[in-house]
């Protein structure tokens, strides 16, 4: 950041009084730039034993699969979101959703959450930001070709949940802090 969003003028970093960390303060108008966490919002998306899987039609990962997801709008609950990133990506309407995984990136300062849905009806297709949709059965899954850690450590969990007809919700954090299978 160089300038405020408010006057203008130009910020500099320091630490606020009463506060522990460096942020941007405009010193014209004195206002504090907070910058926190972005959370990305999607869906595993299901139908029968399959799951949907976008491949991307932007960067970053252009060309790489997805589960649909994107960042959260102001003004909308996480479930919104992730209804709503799935319907722009894959052109995919819902029934209901059950949160399913909540994963820290902190090294890019974002949350990741998916939620578990079906498939409302048979029809879905590319949006705009995804070059094709697809179904996949767990044989066929893309692995090499995924374009988040995020969505991997999704998919494995679902795949290791299907087995035992189990889905808790499943917390961890990235860059993993121990050796994990999916390295
Ligand atoms: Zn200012």
């Amino acid at each position: 950041m160089k300038f405020c969003s408010q006057c203008g003028n130009p910020v500099i970093q320091r630490i606020p009084e009463g506060d522990s960390r460096l942020r941007y303060v405009c010193e014209q108008c004195h206002t504090v730039h907070y910058q926190n966490p972005n959370i990305v919002a999607g869906c595993l998306v299901t139908v029968g034993d399959q799951v949907l899987l976008c491949r991307r039609a932007i960067e970053p990962r252009l060309g790489y699969w997805t589960l649909p997801a994107g960042f959260m709008e102001n003004g909308e609950t996480v479930e919104q979101a992730a209804r709503r990133e799935t319907v722009e990506e894959a052109c995919a309407e819902l029934e209901e959703l059950h949160l399913y995984s909540l994963i820290d990136v902190p090294h890019i300062n974002q949350v990741h959450v998916f939620y578990r849905a079906r498939l409302s009806g048979t029809q879905f297709a590319a949006g705009i930001e995804s070059l094709e949709v697809q179904l996949f059965d767990e044989a066929d899954i893309p692995w090499s070709e995924l374009a988040f850690m995020t969505v991997r450590r999704t998919l494995e969990c679902y795949f290791a949940d299907r087995q035992r007809q189990v889905y808790p919700v499943h917390t961890s954090a990235l860059p993993p802090s121990r050796p994990t299978l999916d390295t």
